[in-house]
């Protein structure tokens, strides 16, 4: 059976666009019929690539574990684990540093953006992220990566590590892996600048929706979001050079399961006066019931431990032996 892989970091709490971008896709490939085995990962050896405070950490990662289940992820049917409990992932990684090359790691944008000015800074873990990252995926034999936009760079460096790894040694045992980018919003950008990204490590929290954030403060920051002062167009071209108002659009038909030329049939001549507390409206829907199960969910953080030792126990019996092949393949005594 097709497996698939995926996995957020717990390095704040979770956006509108981690939701749209990937969770709901997870959900939605867990529940496709064409049966695909679904493993979904908190990746806390990723979050520490910049710095994590303990507590926060540790709270950040049960957060992630509640909304992952709160928006649909059932921990019998996928596996649902934090990184750090399986250790394959970096020690597949480590095989996989070695085969990745410097330049390759050089051009990947994630790093340049997180790594601002001052690269020679930014610590080593942060430049070998796309590695540990491929890792991730290939210790699974995973063949579709369900993500946002954000990240499809480093998919495209996930399969050059996979294909020299397999010319090197003269194998074809690593499988050459899918991105599945799909939707309204693959790419949801910050609600203050449509440049840029909308992310959980943004300083800014009016730049996001949180998933826990309350419907005052939705609707505070969907009514506060940069717009331009044009009404809404009716057709999808003209939302071209806008990128804020497209933005919204984008949102707005990804929460509604709409495409978005559907949104602006309906919505085209309306001023954001009027659109906004219609999309502050879908989004309080859409949400509050995930926030509320969240909640609820943290309340018994032990139960949340033993899901994911459990899922971290299931994602081992299909990494270890993987791993043991890559020994063997590597040449590797006692593998
Ligand atoms: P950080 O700022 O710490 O990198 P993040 O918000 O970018 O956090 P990640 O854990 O890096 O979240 O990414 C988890 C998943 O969410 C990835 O599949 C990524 O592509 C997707 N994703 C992140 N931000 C967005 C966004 N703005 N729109 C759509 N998908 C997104
Ligand atoms: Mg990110």
């Amino acid at each position: 059976t097709p497996r698939v892989f995926s996995g957020i970091q717990p390095s704040g709490g979770l956006t509108l666009g981690n939701y749209l971008g990937a969770m709901k896709r997870f959900v939605e490939m867990q529940n496709a019929d064409d049966g695909f085995e679904c493993v979904y990962c908190m990746v806390d050896l990723h979050a520490i690539t910049v710095w994590q405070d303990p507590a926060a950490l540790t709270r950040n990662t049960r957060e992630l574990c509640a909304g992952f289940i709160a928006a649909g992820i059932d921990p019998e049917r996928s596996i649902l684990f934090n990184q750090s409990q399986v250790p394959e992932h970096t020690q597949l990684a480590w095989i996989f540093n070695c085969v990745a090359r410097m330049g390759w790691m050089k051009r990947m944008t994630q790093f340049k953006d997180k790594a601002g000015k001052n690269a020679e800074n930014a610590s080593l873990g942060l430049f070998g992220y796309p590695a540990l990252m491929a890792a991730d995926i290939l210790v699974y034999h995973a063949t579709h990566v369900p993500v946002g936009e954000d990240q499809k760079q480093h998919l495209e460096l996930t399969r050059d590590i996979a294909a020299k790894f397999n010319h090197d040694y003269g194998t074809n045992f690593f499988p050459l892996t899918e991105p599945v980018i799909e939707g309204a919003a693959t790419r949801v950008m910050s609600l203050r600048d449509g440049s840029k990204k909308m992310s959980k490590s943004d300083p800014s929290d009016m730049a996001r929706i949180n998933m826990t954030d309350d419907p005052d403060a939705i609707a505070q920051k969907i009514r506060k979001a940069r717009t331009d002062p044009e009404p809404l167009p009716d057709n999808e071209a003209a939302l071209e050079e806008r990128p804020e108002a497209r933005n919204l659009v984008n949102i707005f038909a990804a929460l509604s399961d709409r495409s978005v030329a559907e949104v602006l049939a309906d919505v085209g001549g309306k001023q954001f006066s009027e659109f906004k507390p219609m999309l502050a409206d879908l989004a309080v829907e859409q949400l509050s019931p995930i926030s509320s199960e969240m909640a609820r969910l943290m309340e018994q953080p032990d139960e949340i431990d033993a899901i994911l030792a459990r899922g971290a126990e299931r994602a081992r019996e299909i990494a270890a032996p993987i791993l043991r092949d890559t020994y063997r393949i590597v040449g590797m005594v006692g593998a």
